[in-house]
Parts: structure tokens; C-alpha cells; sequence
């Protein structure tokens, strides 16, 4: 394997020329798979890398452009992270990629201070990543699912790793260096296939444009937590003449505890202290700050629903409809409808509900990395509990030998804590796994090579 000399040095980073992406003989320092936030945030941090040495890096997403959960940008839903936990301020407030910098070149700064706001739209949000992930196009490559990884061995080391694409299934791509940050899954209730009028809530906007020529009567939420709530305020708000009807087995929604002592659960510094924490803190600090995060709702949008549904009960027509300790004991799809059947745990009584649509707000589960990992699965330690054992820079451990590795953004919560798949460290945590992989022998040699050629380098 040699470098591509069509590869270009801009500033500090080697990045790759347009169209050498196809170039498969070419062994990239690192390949990014998935290119959502943790993702961006990297190439924000690779794009930005101020060492002396050249970094090979590429990015590849399995979407057409970038998109982020974009089946749930309701109008007027906002973000649960301080602006300032954007992609990059927490690692390097003078970036060029902040969300101040967006604002500056929209022409909105002032616009936006003067709103006082802490939380922005997850519209704005949207365009705001989209923003940043533009102006990094050179490299990322859509529309490239990457189908699994298998390890290239030299004696009983690997020396690299080859990335198989749905594109081009019998040219991978080579890389020392992988970061996989494939998101989280949406989860459906055990038995419950999703159809035309069953779905789960991260389709939302795409399965109800159908449902505004039809008037729909009757829809069905399934959920007690954000998500759940948004979509309930969301329907109740937009077909104007449905009945809304949520089932949850609580007695009703909790709030997010979003308080300052409680949110130092997502700093920087929890990381470290979960980390070296045994497993039994783990646990007991990742159930005593659940609510943060899981199966709660912002209070704002709380007590909206219990103001409207307040306000029907006044008028005497009740459309927002609360089945608490509830659960679904069946659904039976048909070509017209779907019949609900809620079980009401109270006082045990059935009641049937004849529905357009049901939407499960049920959640997502982890990425179980697996199948991404193919060849190299069998060679990842893990723990008693049979998870991969993850170090402190994000990197898989492995039973071999290897001259890179194999880093995770997401599916580490049961090492890292419960930021791993959210927002707010990923500024940081894309620095430290870039330090990790600039730190490597290679990186030296490079930072020799660019520092002779150069004459210099950077003060
Ligand atoms: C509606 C919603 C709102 C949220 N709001 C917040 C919030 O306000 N604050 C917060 O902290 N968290 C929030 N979250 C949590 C969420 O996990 C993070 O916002 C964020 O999406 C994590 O980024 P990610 O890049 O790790 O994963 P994702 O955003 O899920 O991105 C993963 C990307 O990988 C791609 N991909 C997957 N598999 C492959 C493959 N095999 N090959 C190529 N590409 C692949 C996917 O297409 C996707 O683009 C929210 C989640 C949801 C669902």
C-alpha cells in the first residue's frame, strides 16, 4: 500500500481529492462510518487538526445527503442540549464550526441573542449540522452503506482494516483506523411488525403526509417519554378533527430533570469519573440519572398537553385522550383501519379502539455492532456481562494485535456513561479519539516527514 499522490495537504490535514474516494488501493489513516453528529463532529476535528502532519480521513454514510432524524423535525420541537454543546465549542470555543459561527454567516446573531435562547429549534439544529456538514463534502461520501469490516492480517498483526460496501461490494476500502458511529435503532414492542398504518414515531413526518387527505378519526401514540409526548402534541395540533388517544403504562408523564447539579451527569469530567468507576456505580449512577434522559418529557411541553387537554374538558369535547396504566394487549391491522385492543391494568376492563394509525413511541435500542464487524467480531474482548470491553479513548479492545483500531461513538454507556449517545460530549470526545489515533507511531514518523518537507511547520 503506498499514499495516493493526488491526495491534497489544505492546512494541516491530507484531505482527499474529489473522486479518489474510488481509488480502493488507497490507505486512508481513518474511515469514519456514519455520518451523523458524531461523525461531524470528528471531520469538524480532523478538518481542523492543527498538527504538522498530513491525516488521511474519508466518511461514509448510507444516506443521500445528511440528515438528522428528520422523520421527527416538528415544527416548533427544541433541542434538549445548550446550543454551546454544539460540535465543537466544549473542545475549541474559537472554532469556525460553532453554532455562533453558523449564525454569524446566516446573519442571525443578533436575531438569535436577542431571543434568549438556550435551547434552539431542532429545525435550526438541522440546518445548522447540514451547515457544517457542507462545508466538510470533501469528505464524506453518501449513499455508501457500509455492509460489515473484515481484518487484514500481516503475520499475527492486523495491519489494516477492509471496509465492504453496499456500492461497491468487491472493492473495500482500506483504513488503519475505523470509527464507527452508526446511531441508535428504533425499537418496536416484542411482536409488533410495523405496516402502512403501524409505525414507529422516527417516520413520523413521512407516514402522515398520506393521512392529511383523509381526515383521519381516531390515531393511537404508544409512549410515555419525549418523543411519545412530541408526537401526541404534534397530531393533536395538525388534524384538527382526530381524536388523539396515548397509551402508557404510567400514571402519567414524568419531567426531565434538566437542573444544574443533575446535568453534570453529561460534562466532560463524568466521563472520566463513570469510567473509572466500578461496575456497580455505573449502574447505580446510570439509574439515579434515567430521568434525565429516558422516559421523561420537558415540563414545557407537559403541561401544554395538560393545558389543552384542560381546556376540552371545559368545552365538553375531549380530543386528547389519556389511557394511563395502560398497555396494548392487540392490534389487528387491516386494509382500512387498525383495531386497538387496551388493557387497563387498573381495573383490568378491555377497550377497543378503531384507529387510522398507531405510532409507537417505544424508544431506541443501541446498535448492536455485530454484523458491522464481521470478521473482526470474534476478536473483540468482552466483559462476564458479554459487552464489548471499550478503553477510555473510545477504542475496542481487541485479543490481536493491531497496528490501528476500532473506535466507538455510541454503545458505550456501559463504559462511558450516559452521553454515549447524545449530543452533548461529542465535541469532546471527537478530540480525544482523534488525539488517540494521531498518538499512534505513524503520526510520529508523518509529523518528522511534514516538518523536513516543509521546512518548518506550524508555531
Ligand atoms: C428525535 C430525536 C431528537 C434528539 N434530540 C437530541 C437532543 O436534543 N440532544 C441530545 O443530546 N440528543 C438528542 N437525541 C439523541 C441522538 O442520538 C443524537 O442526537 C445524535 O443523533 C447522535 O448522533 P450519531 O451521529 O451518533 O447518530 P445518528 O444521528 O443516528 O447518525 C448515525 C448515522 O449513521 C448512518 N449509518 C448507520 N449505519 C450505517 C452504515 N452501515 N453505513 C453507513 N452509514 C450508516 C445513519 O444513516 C446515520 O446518518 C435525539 C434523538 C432523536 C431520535
Amino acid at each position: 500500500m503506498h499514499r495516493a499522490p493526488t491526495a491534497i495537504l489544505k492546512g494541516s490535514a491530507l484531505i482527499v481529492d474529489e473522486g479518489l474516494i474510488e481509488q480502493r488501493g488507497y490507505l486512508r489513516d481513518l474511515i469514519g462510518i456514519g455520518f451523523g453528529p458524531s461523525n461531524l463532529a470528528l471531520a469538524v476535528a480532523v478538518a481542523e487538526h492543527e498538527h504538522e502532519h498530513a491525516l488521511a480521513a474519508a466518511f461514509l454514510e448510507s444516506k443521500p445527503a445528511f440528515r438528522w432524524h428528520e422523520g421527527m423535525l416538528i415544527d416548533g420541537a427544541t433541542m434538549q442540549v445548550s446550543f454551546l454543546k454544539d460540535l465543537v465549542t466544549l473542545r475549541d470555543p474559537s472554532s469556525a464550526y460553532s453554532f455562533l459561527s453558523y449564525l454569524h454567516e446566516k446573519g442571525r446573531l443578533i436575531d438569535f441573542i436577542n431571543h434568549k435562547e438556550l435551547y434552539p429549534s431542532r429545525t435550526e439544529f438541522h440546518d445548522y449540522f447540514a451547515w457544517a456538514a457542507a462545508r466538510l463534502e470533501h469528505l464524506v461520501t453518501y449513499e455508501c452503506a457500509v455492509t460489515h469490516i473484515e481484518p487484514v492480517w500481516a503475520g499475527d498483526r492486523i495491519a489494516h482494516f477492509a471496509v465492504h460496501t453496499r456500492r461497491s461490494p468487491d472493492r473495500p476500502l482500506p483504513a488503519r483506523n475505523l470509527v464507527l458511529a452508526t446511531g441508535l435503532r428504533p425499537r418496536m414492542p416484542d411482536g409488533v411488525q410495523p405496516g402502512p398504518r403501524v409505525w414507529h414515531n422516527h417516520e413520523l413526518l413521512y407516514r402522515t403526509g398520506p393521512l392529511h387527505d383523509t381526515a383521519p378519526r381516531r390515531l393511537v401514540v404508544v409512549g410515555a417519554g419525549q418523543s411519545a409526548a412530541e408526537t401526541a402534541e404534534y397530531l393533536h395540533r395538525t388534524f384538527g378533527t382526530a381524536e388523539i388517544n396515548l397509551v402508557f403504562a404510567r400514571y402519567g408523564f414524568s419531567p426531565a430533570d434538566d437542573s444544574p447539579f443533575a446535568n453534570r451527569i453529561f460534562d466532560p469530567a463524568a466521563v472520566d469519573d463513570f469510567f473509572a468507576a466500578d461496575d456497580e456505580t455505573k449502574q447505580r449512577l446510570l439509574k439515579y440519572h434515567a430521568n434525565t434522559n429516558y422516559s421523561v418529557v420537558d415540563l414545557e411541553l407537559i403541561d401544554e398537553l395538560y393545558r389543552r387537554h384542560y381546556q376540552e374538558r371545559v368545552n365538553g369535547h375531549e380530543r386528547l385522550r389519556f389511557l394511563k396504566a395502560s398497555r396494548i394487549a392487540s392490534l389487528d391491522e387491516r386494509d382500512d383501519t387498525v383495531v386497538v385492543r387496551v388493557a387497563h391494568q387498573l381495573d383490568g376492563t378491555i377497550s377497543t379502539i378503531e384507529a387510522d394509525a398507531v405510532v409507537f413511541a417505544t424508544g431506541y435500542r443501541p446498535p448492536d455492532h455485530t454484523p458491522l464487524l464481521g470478521g473482526v467480531a470474534d476478536l473483540v474482548v468482552r466483559d462476564t456481562a458479554g459487552r464489548p470491553v471499550v478503553d477510555r479513548d473510545y477504542r475496542l479492545r481487541l485479543r490481536v494485535p493491531a497496528t490501528g483500531g476500532i473506535y466507538l461513538q455510541g454503545g458505550t454507556e456501559h463504559t462511558h456513561g450516559i452521553t454515549a449517545s447524545l449530543l452533548s460530549n461529542s465535541a469532546v470526545r471527537a478530540g480525544e479519539i482523534l488525539a488517540s489515533i494521531t498518538a499512534s507511531a505513524r503520526f510520529g514518523e508523518l509529523r518528522t516527514m511534514s516538518l523536513s518537507n516543509t521546512g518548518g511547520g506550524h508555531a
